[in-house]
């Protein structure tokens, strides 16, 4: 079973390397320290390789022993959590190329499953859900700082218990880490609710900026460069403008263009209420995600992505 080749390359291991997707989100940065804090009750020692992530995950316990960069040798062992796709490792492809094993811990249904050990589960809505289920397996302890970690997952992913696959099964998992001792109030406060001021600048370039397509269930926006400069943002302040867009009335899909440095294109983030599967709509583009959060990138100036990406989701919408 895979569970149990996972807990044996592990214990195998005399080196082990963590790593998640580009842009990490709360589930991303607080998977990746799930898996160190659990491979330390193993009695091992794991590296967290993430070279950018924002300030408000800092919070997460074990979050100060994270490394900008790994070991110059290959690891034995490579684990990448909340990543569907090599590509998406960005900076940490290389510890995961050269490593001698890798494994895959993962919620993306859009999944190329790229290690030699995929364990993926499309039901959860957060990584930190599926590692939940693993733990548990192995008789993991739950102490209050892998409590915190996990919970953390689960409530960015699904934006506080509001969307995502949501089940009752994930109240039940959050009742336990509350009584394990998480910090929900902390999360809450600092991994969703928080706002930097750069954030609020950049929300409100995004709510002049706002065009309406499809009878205003398509709403669209897009950050330049030159804003998040105006804006002085660092990495994160733009974490969840787009869904603000998305409450707003008779949208169904909701789009933020964010211009990359150096690559002459946009970061596109989609989210969907109900009616439009945006993962099949970034599929179209090249990218992937969940039917109500998905993300991709397009080449382009931004009329040229607008009509690019408005295009698939006309597509996605006469299906
Ligand atoms: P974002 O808009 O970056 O918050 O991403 C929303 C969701 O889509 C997350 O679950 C991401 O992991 C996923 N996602 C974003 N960009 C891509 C991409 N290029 N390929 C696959 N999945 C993506
Ligand atoms: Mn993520
Ligand atoms: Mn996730």
């Amino acid at each position: 079973m895979t569970l149990d080749n996972i807990k044996e390359e592990i214990k195998k291991a005399k080196t082990i390397v963590i790593l998640c997707h580009e842009s990490p989100d709360g589930d991303a940065v607080a998977s990746s320290l799930s898996v160190m804090h659990a491979i330390k009750q193993f009695g091992k020692n794991a590296d967290v390789v993430i070279p950018e992530y924002s300030k408000d995950f800092k919070f997460l316990p074990g979050s100060e022993e994270i490394l900008q960069k790994g070991k110059d040798e290959p690891y034995d062992l490579a684990i990448s959590v909340d990543c569907s796709d090599l590509k998406r490792l960005a900076a940490g492809k290389e510890y995961f190329e050269t490593a001698k094993k890798t494994i895959e811990i993962d919620h993306h249904s859009v999944n190329s499953m790229f290690a030699d050990l995929n364990y993926v589960d499309p039901a959860a809505p957060a990584c930190c859900q599926v590692l939940i289920g693993m733990f548990e397996y192995y008789g993991v302890k739950i102490d209050k700082d892998l409590a915190t970690c996990l919970l953390a997952g689960i409530i960015t992913d699904t934006g506080g218990f509001q969307w995502g696959e949501v089940t009752p099964e994930t109240f039940e998992f959050a009742a336990e880490l509350i009584r394990d001792g998480a910090k929900i109030k902390e999360i809450c406060r600092r991994a969703l609710r928080h706002k930097s001021k750069a954030h609020c600048e950049l929300e409100k370039i995004v709510y002049e900026r706002l065009e309406f397509f499809e009878e205003g269930k398509v709403a669209i926006a897009y950050l330049t460069l030159e804003d998040y400069k105006k804006a002085e943002a660092e990495i994160g302040d733009d974490e969840g403008v787009v869904d603000m867009i998305k409450d707003i009335e008779e949208v169904e899909v909701a789009v933020l263009l964010k211009e990359k440095e150096g690559v002459a294109g946009f970061k596109v983030s989609l989210r969907s209420n109900d009616e439009v599967n945006v993962s099949d709509v970034a599929m179209l583009l090249g990218g992937g995600g969940h039917p109500g959060a998905a993300g991709c990138f397009v080449l382009g100036n931004v009329e040229q992505v607008k009509a690019k990406v408005l295009n698939a989701i006309k597509q996605e919408m006469n299906k």
